[in-house]
């Protein structure tokens, strides 16, 4: 079965699964590109702060896959919220690609306690999209009060808020703020790296469906309409995380997820990260 795709606001089209290389070291990530790519994965998202973009744009120009088939996500770093930096963040993210055009570029965290305002780098953003390199542009870890100062100050909608979601953190009221605003949402850590897949709930349903527990987690965010890039550098389990559009849950085992939300982060809180390298 093939993987559908989401329109952005836009017009653009997104595969609603991907790749994510989060914590792929460079010297792994050619291999584990290209592995994903074989399996049938025609979406990559990576980041300026992942060390990783060279070998993401080297495995897609070795696959002899067509790029303008390869939907790339890459973020703009911490440390570039000033519009100038901004602007040459975004051209070394191309030279780091090698790739004629980008598909998504995001503002990685809103970072609202340090000295440049995310209004600036997002004008900063919207300097880029009309630059015709990059076919859409969004957000990551914005939460709605940090998207209504884009709303009144700016001309651009974000396209994608890229968020922590998983059945520990369901994240709804972003993911209703977004729906409500033609944002899609995109669900990062989809499997909580990991920490949910032993949980007796989870486990009992994939179980009744002859299904493992990382499928079931992840068909639970496709049903729920978000898109999700689960990071494996295991062939085995690259496979096992495409192979979710086969089988579906019922009401009652999306309620059953739905229903282990705790509001638990594995990750930073938006609201006060201030990382900048
Ligand atoms: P994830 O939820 O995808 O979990 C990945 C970990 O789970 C792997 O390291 C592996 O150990 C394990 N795993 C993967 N598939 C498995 C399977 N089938 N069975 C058992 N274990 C399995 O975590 P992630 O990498 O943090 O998130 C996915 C992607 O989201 C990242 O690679 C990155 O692209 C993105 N991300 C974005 C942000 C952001 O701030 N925007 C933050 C974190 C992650």
């Amino acid at each position: 079965a093939t993987v559908p795709t989401i329109r952005l606001n836009n017009g653009v089209e997104i595969p609603q699964l991907g790749f994510g290389v989060y914590q792929v070291e460079p010297e792994n990530t050619v291999e584990a590109v290209r592995t994903a790519l074989e399996v049938g994965y025609r979406h990559i998202d990576t980041a300026e702060m992942y060390g990783n973009e060279k070998e993401v744009g080297q495995a897609i120009r070795e696959s002899g896959i067509d790029p303008s088939e390869v939907f790339v996500t890459s973020k703009l770093n911490n440390g570039f919220h000033r519009r100038d930096d901004a602007l040459r963040a975004f051209d070394q993210t191309m030279n780091d690609l090698g790739l004629e055009q980008l598909d998504l570029f995001l503002i990685h965290w809103p970072l609202p306690t340090i000295d440049v305002d995310y209004v600036e780098t997002w004008k900063a953003m919207e300097e880029i999209y009309a630059g015709g390199r990059c076919r859409a542009i969004g957000v990551s870890n914005f939460n709605p009060h940090h998207l209504r100062r884009l709303f009144s100050e700016t001309d651009v909608r974000p396209a994608v808020n890229q968020i922590e979601v998983h059945p520990y953190l369901a994240n709804d009221e972003v993911r209703a703020f977004d729906a409500d605003h033609e944002i899609v949402t995109e669900a990062w850590s989809p499997i909580a790296q990991g920490k949910v897949l032993d949980d007796p709930a989870i486990t009992a349903i994939a179980e009744t469906l002859g299904r493992t527990p990382a499928q079931v987690v992840l068909r639970w965010h496709v049903q729920r309409g978000d898109v999700v890039f689960p990071k494996s550098v295991t062939r085995k389990r690259v496979e096992e995380n495409f192979a979710l559009f086969d089988f579906e849950l019922d009401e009652g085992q999306m309620a059953t997820i739905s229903g282990l939300d705790r509001g638990e982060r594995t990750g930073p809180d938006p609201d006060t990260f201030d990382y900048v390298p």
